[in-house]
């Protein structure tokens, strides 16, 4: 039987490509978006493209009520979940920490912090073999940022991306006794509507490797933590980011 999966955040961008190449793999993906309907769609049928099965869901990842809703979509689609990964995010403003607000900062927290907690939390009851669960795997998206502090651009993201990687060296810990492995990916700057086209001009010359990521080479490191390749690795903080610490 195929496996299942809920990419957060799947209509753009990493987990747009992260949706695809589990398509190719013949997984069955659940799609979440915020509000851009017209972009999931066209990754499901990409998905599908790809040879695997795939259902669209919108659902804000900091409303509890909505991740409910996206998990009970996708148990009903696919009978059962595998796979969760916590990919959707926002940065915020951007600039020196002082002129932040709390909007911003409650805005930027629930969606990357408060977000993966609660699916996390609808994941854990599907996955693990404590509730009787078939064991599975979460992989969460933080961002080197989370080392790097974002200094003068991106403070309040950076902490959330703390707060990622914290998240996985727990769960990591409570689940892989209970058949969930749990690993973070930290991609380098990649080509999406995130970073934008100015940022990704400056900088890409600057990384060691002399170009920014393309969305697929984050993916294909997620699509790996997910196999059954991966079967030993859990706790793990893979940094996808071209030489850049
Ligand atoms: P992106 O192109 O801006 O796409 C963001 C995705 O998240 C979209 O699918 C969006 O849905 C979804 N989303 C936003 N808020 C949401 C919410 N409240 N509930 C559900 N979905 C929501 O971003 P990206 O660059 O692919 O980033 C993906 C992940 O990688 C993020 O966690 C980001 O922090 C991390 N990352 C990115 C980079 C980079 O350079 N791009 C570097 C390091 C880490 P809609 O399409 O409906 O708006």
């Amino acid at each position: 039987m195929a496996k299942a999966a809920i990419v957060t955040g799947g209509s753009r961008g990493i987990g747009a490509s992260i949706c695809r190449l589990l398509g190719a793999d013949g997984w069955n993906v659940v799609v979440n978006y915020a509000g851009r309907a017209d972009a999931a769609e066209a990754v499901v049928r990409e998905v599908e493209a790809a040879g695997g099965r795939a259902l669209a869901v919108q659902a804000d990842v900091a409303l509890k009520a909505d991740v409910d809703r996206l998990f009970a979509a996708g148990d009903e689609a696919f009978g059962g979940l595998d796979a969760l990964v916590n990919n959707a995010g926002v940065i915020g403003r951007r600039g020196r920490f002082e002129a932040l607000d709390g909007p911003v900062m409650e805005e930027v927290l629930a969606v990357n912090v408060l977000g993966c907690m609660l699916c996390a939390l609808a994941a854990i009851p599907r996955l693990s073999t404590r509730h009787g669960g078939r064991g599975g795997s979460i992989v969460n998206i933080s961002s080197g940022n989370a080392v790097s502090g974002g200094p003068g651009e991106s403070v309040l993201y950076s902490v959330s991306k703390g707060a990622v990687n914290s998240l996985t060296i727990g769960l990591s810990q409570e689940l892989a006794g209970e058949g969930v492995r749990v690993n973070t990916v930290s991609p380098g700057l990649t080509a999406t509507d995130m970073p934008g086209e100015e940022k990704l001009a400056a900088i890409g010359p600057t990384i060691p490797i002399g170009r920014v990521a393309h969305p697929d080479e984050i993916a294909e490191g997620v699509v790996w933590l997910l196999s059954d390749k991966a079967s030993y690795v859990a706790g793990a903080n893979l940094r996808i980011g071209g030489g850049r610490p």
